[in-house]
């Protein structure tokens, strides 16, 4: 079983898959990132084509694309890589997050948009990760708070302070970061998942720019982990498990 990861989930789905050989794979952003069970192996693959010759060289069973909702060349590449050499794929993608009463969205189609959406002289929390820094980087009229689990490495805007942490964040933590630095305007992707920034924002009454998730390639989709979990578990499995299940059902003839 591959994992494609880089997410909460794809960490829960390599834990919860105790019975069957995991290898996860991480592009290799973070430079510290969190243990995980199983084989991890670390870098792209080269393309679709690429990944197509890993799963044949390392004779994968079934893929798990649980990479974030934003990385979408990987997921791209996962289904012309599983079309490839037809391999069993599944598309793990956290639920988007919806407006709730008191929200002040204004929903932005990419990142270029959201950095022409925050207000000249704003004092912005770009809570957005580093990778996609680059469009703010002209905007020398507003303020931006950054947050990253790493520092950012690219060009940034003229007037900003830079924070690193990981998630999961708490609300009240998030309310107070605002209200510190004095944030008037969230800029954030719609991930979905962790939503202590956006709870923070509404409860502060600031407005948020979200920017809208790119296209999914076709395919099976599930929201959580456990419905993964139950894909995984329908699948045929190879000789090796079902002489694992045999061995089982003798143990307990025998108990
Ligand atoms: P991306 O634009 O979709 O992918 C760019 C290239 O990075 C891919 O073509 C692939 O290289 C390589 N790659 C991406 N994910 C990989 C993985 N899990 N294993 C091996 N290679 C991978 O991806 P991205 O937006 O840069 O995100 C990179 C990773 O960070 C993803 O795994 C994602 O889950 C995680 N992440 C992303 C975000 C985000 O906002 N984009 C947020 C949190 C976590 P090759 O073509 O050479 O195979």
């Amino acid at each position: 079983m591959l994992i494609l990861g880089g997410t909460t989930e794809a960490a829960a789905l390599a834990r919860a898959l105790t019975d069957v050989e995991v290898v996860t794979s991480l592009a290799g952003r973070t430079r510290s990132p969190a243990a995980l069970p199983g084989q991890v192996r670390i870098g792209g693959f080269g393309g679709a084509q690429g990944l197509a010759q890993y799963l044949d060289a390392e004779g994968i069973g079934a893929l798990v694309d649980a990479t974030h909702p934003f990385a979408a060349r990987i997921s791209a590449n996962a289904a012309e890589a599983a079309r490839l050499r037809p391999t069993p794929r599944l598309m793990l993608v956290r639920p988007e997050w919806t407006p709730q009463s008191g929200d002040r969205w204004t929903m932005v189609p990419g990142i270029p948009a959201a950095s022409d959406a925050v207000p000249g002289g704003a004092r912005a929390f770009l809570a957005i990760g580093r990778q996609d820094l680059a469009p703010f980087a002209g905007r020398a009229d507003a303020w931006f708070l950054i947050r990253s689990v790493e520092p950012p490495d690219g060009p940034l805007p003229l007037h900003h302070s830079v924070i690193t942490a990981r998630g999961p964040f708490r609300v009240e933590d998030e309310a107070a970061l605002l209200a510190e630095h004095r944030i008037d305007v969230l800029v954030a992707k719609n991930s979905g998942g962790d939503d202590a920034k956006l709870a923070a924002a509404r409860r502060l009454g600031i407005p948020a720019v979200l920017v809208e998730r790119p296209a999914l390639p076709e395919g099976e989709r599930v929201g959580t982990v456990e419905e993964a979990v139950r894909w995984v578990q329908a699948l045929p499995r190879p000789r090796r498990g079902r002489g694992a299940g045999a061995e089982g059902n003798e143990r307990q003839r025998r108990s």
